[in-house]
C-alpha cells in the first residue's frame, strides 16, 4: 500500500523525536460506526500498536491521500473502555503522590468524548469511562495505604459556558463549592446532581453539552501517619466542547456566539499545552476562562493527558484532519505530509 512509504520516511524522523515532550501525552481514539448507521467509507487507513494513524482524504488520489499522524498511543474502535483506563490508571495514581494531573477529552460532536470521559451508562460497570474508574480506582488505593497516608477527597464541578464558570453543584457562592466525598458512590450522586444542573436551559443535554466544557475536579489531600507530613493532588478530568467547526454564514445570533468563544477557548488551550511543551517561557494562561480555572494544574509538574477523539466517517474528514493537527502541535510531533516528500 502507498502509505507504507508514508510510515517507512515518517519512522526515522520521529525516532529522532524521542520522546513526547515533557508531562505531555496524546491518545486518539477512534470511535466504532454505530449501530444502526449504514456502513459508510472510514476516513481512517490504518492504526498501529506503536500510535501511528494513517488518513485517506477521499477526494485526493495516489500518495496525496495518505496523511500520516503521530501519538504515544491510538485506540481503535474496538478497544474497550477498560483499555483505555488501563493506559491512563498510572498517571491518575500519581495524583496521591502530589502531582496534579489534567485529563482532556477533544474532539467534534458526537466522537466519542462523553463515551470515553464518562461512558454510554453509569448502571453497567463495563460501561464506565475514564471518571468512574479513576476515582473507584482512587477510593480502593486511599483505603489501602489507610495504615500509612489518611487521605480527605473533595470533589468540584464546573461548567464553562460562553466564557462564564458556572458550579454545576450549588448554587451562588462566588467560587465553585467543595464537596467531601468518601466512596464512588457519593461521586456519582454529585455528578448526577450536576448532570442535571447542566441542562437547565437546554432542550437535551446533548444540545448543552456539545457546547460547554465541563471540568470534574478531585482533591485529594493526604497526611502521612507517623511524619503527619501533607501531600496534596488533584485531578481534573475535562470534557470539552465540540471543536467542529462552523462556517460564518451558517450560523448567526446565539449559536455564532457560542461557537466564538468555543473556538477562543480550544485555541487558548492549544496553545497553553504547546507552550508547555515547547517549555516556552511564557505560558498565556490568561487567554480564556477555562486555562484560568486549570492554570495551576497545567505546567510545572503537572502531568496532561489529551485524549483526541475521532469520528471515523468519510464524511468528517476534514473535521478529522483539523482535530488531529491541532492534537499533533500540542504532542510537539508534527510529520506532516508536506514533510514526507521533501
Ligand atoms: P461526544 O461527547 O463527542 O459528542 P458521545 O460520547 O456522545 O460524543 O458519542 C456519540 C455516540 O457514539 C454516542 O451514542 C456514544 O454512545 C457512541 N460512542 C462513542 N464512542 C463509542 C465507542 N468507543 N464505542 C461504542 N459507541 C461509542
Amino acid at each position: 500500500k502507498n502509505y507504507q512509504i508514508i510510515i517507512e520516511e515518517n519512522r526515522r524522523l520521529y525516532n529522532e523525536v524521542q520522546e513526547l515532550k515533557g508531562n505531555i501525552r496524546v491518545y486518539c481514539r477512534i470511535r466504532p460506526f454505530l449501530q444502526g448507521q449504514n456502513k459508510k467509507q472510514t476516513s481512517i487507513e490504518y492504526t498501529g500498536e506503536n500510535g501511528e494513524l494513517v488518513v485517506a482524504n477521499p477526494l485526493k488520489q495516489g500518495k496525496d491521500t495518505y496523511r500520516l499522524f503521530k501519538f504515544n498511543k491510538v485506540f481503535g474502535p474496538a478497544s474497550t473502555q477498560e483499555e483505555v483506563f488501563l493506559d491512563t490508571r498510572p498517571l491518575i495514581r500519581s495524583i496521591l503522590d502530589g502531582y496534579n494531573v489534567c485529563i482532556f477529552a477533544y474532539g467534534q460532536t458526537g466522537s466519542g468524548k462523553t463515551y470515553t470521559m464518562s461512558g454510554p451508562s453509569i448502571t453497567s460497570e463495563e460501561d464506565w469511562g475514564v471518571n468512574y474508574r479513576a476515582l473507584n480506582d482512587l477510593f480502593h488505593l486511599t483505603q489501602s495505604r489507610q495504615n500509612s497516608v489518611i487521605y480527605e477527597v473533595d470533589v468540584q464541578m464546573v461548567e464553562i459556558y460562553n466564557e462564564q464558570v458556572r458550579d454545576l453543584l450549588s448554587e451562588d457562592v462566588p467560587d465553585a463549592s467543595m464537596h467531601s466525598v468518601k466512596s464512588t458512590e457519593d461521586v456519582l450522586e454529585l455528578m448526577n446532581i450536576g448532570l442535571m444542573n447542566r441542562t437547565v436551559g437546554a432542550t437535551t443535554l446533548n444540545e448543552k453539552s456539545s457546547r460547554s466544557h465541563s471540568v470534574l475536579s478531585v482533591h485529594v489531600r493526604g497526611v502521612d501517619v507517623k511524619t503527619e507530613s501533607v501531600l496534596r493532588g488533584s485531578l481534573h478530568l475535562v470534557d470539552l466542547a465540540g471543536s467542529e467547526r462552523v462556517g460564518r454564514s451558517e450560523v448567526t445570533g446565539e449559536r455564532l456566539k457560542e461557537a466564538q468563544y468555543i473556538k477562543k477557548s480550544l485555541s487558548a488551550l492549544g496553545d497553553v499545552i504547546f507552550a508547555l511543551a515547547h517549555k516556552n517561557p511564557h505560558v498565556p494562561y490568561r487567554n480564556s476562562k477555562l486555562t484560568q480555572v486549570l492554570q495551576n494544574s497545567l505546567g510545572g509538574q503537572a502531568k496532561t493527558l489529551m485524549f483526541v477523539q475521532i469520528n471515523p466517517d468519510e464524511d468528517s474528514y476534514a473535521e478529522t484532519v483539523s482535530t488531529l493537527k491541532l492534537a499533533e502541535r500540542v504532542s510537539g510531533v508534527e510529520l506532516g505530509a508536506a514533510r514526507s516528500y521533501k
